[in-house]
């Protein structure tokens, strides 16, 4: 079996990634994937879907009252997506560096939406904004078994034991 026991070790953390709906028509998944894959975050769960509106809600639901929340809803239920799990030592704070700020006008060049994409509501990825987030995002897109257990050759080239 490729499921391997969850050796983790305990200071590693999990982070919830989507390529968004643009991300997918712009063809923009390899240059997405391979970011996250180069800078040494390891790959643990990904599926293409097309989610519902209501799952978005959830998905969104604190961001329920603001003006952009239907539009939001709308646009990432309006193609399909790839929902990911990467997982690494500062996993959330990685992702989220990796993407850059939210606004891709405050993006820095460098990160996915400083290099990639122009307005806020076509800002090409999500990413976990907090470790309780992450696990509360991951639960609502992937079942437990979902999750992928595997040794990665270069662990040990990546990360250091604390
Ligand atoms: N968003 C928007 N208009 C805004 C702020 C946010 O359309 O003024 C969208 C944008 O796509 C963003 C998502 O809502 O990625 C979620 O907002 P959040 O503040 O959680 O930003 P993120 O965590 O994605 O950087």
């Amino acid at each position: 079996s490729y499921l391997f026991k969850d050796k983790r070790p305990s200071w590693f953390e999990r982070t919830l990634v989507i390529l968004k709906p643009d991300g997918l028509q712009r063809a923009l998944s390899g240059e997405v994937l391979s970011r996250f894959e180069q800078r040494g975050l390891q790959l643990v769960a990904a599926k293409l879907i097309r989610p519902s509106a209501a799952h978005l809600k959830q998905h969104y639901w604190e961001l329920r009252d603001k003006p952009f929340f239907t539009n939001l809803v709308t646009f990432m239920s309006s193609g399909p997506i790839i929902a990911m799990v990467w997982q690494g030592t500062d996993a959330v704070a990685i992702g989220r560096a990796i993407i850059g700020a939210t606004d891709p006008m405050d993006a820095l060049p460098g990160t996915i939406r400083g290099d990639l994409c122009i307005t806020v509501g076509r800002n090409v990825v999500h990413g976990s904004d907090s470790v309780e987030s992450a696990k509360h995002e991951i639960d609502l897109w992937f079942k437990p078994a979902e999750l992928v257990m595997w040794e990665r050759c270069c662990h040990d080239w990546v990360f250091e034991s604390p």
